[in-house]
């Protein structure tokens, strides 16, 4: 028996940005379903190692390519991930940040509109930048700062969101757009700032915790099983969704409460300190995923205890 969307034929499927966090667990569950996948990485933050084991698959293929360079080749469907997601990633080069975003929707839609395929866009919580409004609506149009250091991630995505659109009615590309929150679990990279894996690694190591500001500010965490469960049903949505869509998990912690979580689940006795709150940071973020349920018929089912229990079973077996 074929699972959900699976066909009875290998599909070819391209995964940009196939080599990190996201994209190679994306990578396991279409090969899992049968599919064929071109991963195409440029190897910044992503690691050939996150997709070792899938060398050897007959139905996987790596390709080292920037995609803000054009591509030439034969799929069937298109997962667009490439874009440093991290901020101390995305910061680090952000004028090839917003390229990547940019160039790189350009180039996946002019691919998509050749070969008549339908291309998904991993956009992001992002693009709502520091709400004024509370869960987060896909109709909301955002607060974001156009000239700040978050900008290039933030405005990228934005202005990728808009090509899609705009590829959608005038060339009539069947696009699919997933807002994606924060989003957890095993291969985040250890050293890539994000507060899931500084935490673990902290924790672990028996080093200070580093809290931001007060700890008050609040995220929602997505295990990334659950996430990539919710992209493979909106690629496998019919030609008249395009999103946007919140991909999610709606439970909302503080930070300061996510730090006492990574501390029982380790054992750790590392002490809490406090670090400058980064500039633009957002001061809360909640997904509204009514959409997700009623459209993709979608949500999260791995609670933040159980995902973290996971993740640092990851981290301890690489640290
Ligand atoms: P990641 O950094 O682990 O993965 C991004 C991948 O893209 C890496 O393998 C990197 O090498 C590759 N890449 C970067 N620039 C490229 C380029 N120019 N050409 C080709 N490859 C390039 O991050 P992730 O967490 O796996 O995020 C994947 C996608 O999901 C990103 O588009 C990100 O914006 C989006 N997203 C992630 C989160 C999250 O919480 N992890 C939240 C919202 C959106
Ligand atoms: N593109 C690509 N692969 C393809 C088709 C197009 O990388 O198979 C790139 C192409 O280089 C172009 C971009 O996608 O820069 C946008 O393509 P589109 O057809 O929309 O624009 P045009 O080629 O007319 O500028
Ligand atoms: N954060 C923190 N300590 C850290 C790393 C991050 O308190 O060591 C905070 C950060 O200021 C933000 C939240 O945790 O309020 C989430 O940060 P992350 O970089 O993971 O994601 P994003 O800000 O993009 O949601």
């Amino acid at each position: 028996m074929t699972e959900r969307g699976a066909k009875a034929f290998p599909e070819r499927v391209l995964v940009t940005g196939g080599g990190g966090f996201i994209g190679s667990h994306l990578c396991d569950r279409l090969i899992a379903r049968g599919q064929e996948v071109l991963c195409v990485d440029n190897f910044f933050t992503g690691r050939r190692q996150n997709v070792a084991h899938l060398l050897d698959d007959r139905r996987f293929e790596l390709m080292r390519h920037d995609v803000t360079f054009p591509l030439f080749v034969e799929v069937d469907r298109i997962f667009n991930l490439a874009c440093p997601a991290s901020p101390v990633h995305y910061q680090f080069d952000p004028v090839q940040t917003t390229k990547t975003s940019v160039v790189g929707a350009v180039n996946m839609l002019g691919l998509a509109k050749r070969l008549k395929v339908p291309v998904l866009q991993a956009s992001t919580s992002e693009v709502y930048g520091d709400p004024t409004v509370h869960p987060q609506t896909e109709d909301y149009w955002g607060n974001v700062n156009p000239i700040g250091p978050r900008s290039c991630y933030d405005e990228g995505k934005r202005c990728a969101e808009t090509l899609f659109f705009d590829y959608w009615r005038q060339h009539k590309v069947s696009i699919k757009v997933v807002r994606i929150f924060n989003t957890y679990g095993p291969r985040m990279h250890p050293a890539d700032g994000r507060v899931v894996s500084n935490f673990i690694v902290q924790a672990l190591r028996g080093e200070p915790i580093t809290l931001y500001g007060d700890g008050s500010q609040t995220r929602s965490f997505c295990y990334v099983d659950d996430l990539v469960e919710g992209m493979l049903a909106m690629m496998d949505t019919g030609a008249a969704v395009t999103g946007p869509v919140n991909l999610g998990n709606p439970g909302e912690f503080t930070m300061r409460e996510l730090a006492e979580l990574v501390k029982e689940l380790t054992g750790s006795r590392s002490e809490l300190v406090h670090r400058p709150l980064p500039q633009d940071d957002p001061r809360q973020r909640k997904p509204d995923i009514s959409q997700a349920k009623a459209v993709l018929d979608w949500e999260p089912k791995v609670p933040l205890r159980d995902g973290l229990e996971r993740t640092i079973a990851y981290f301890k077996s690489i640290l």
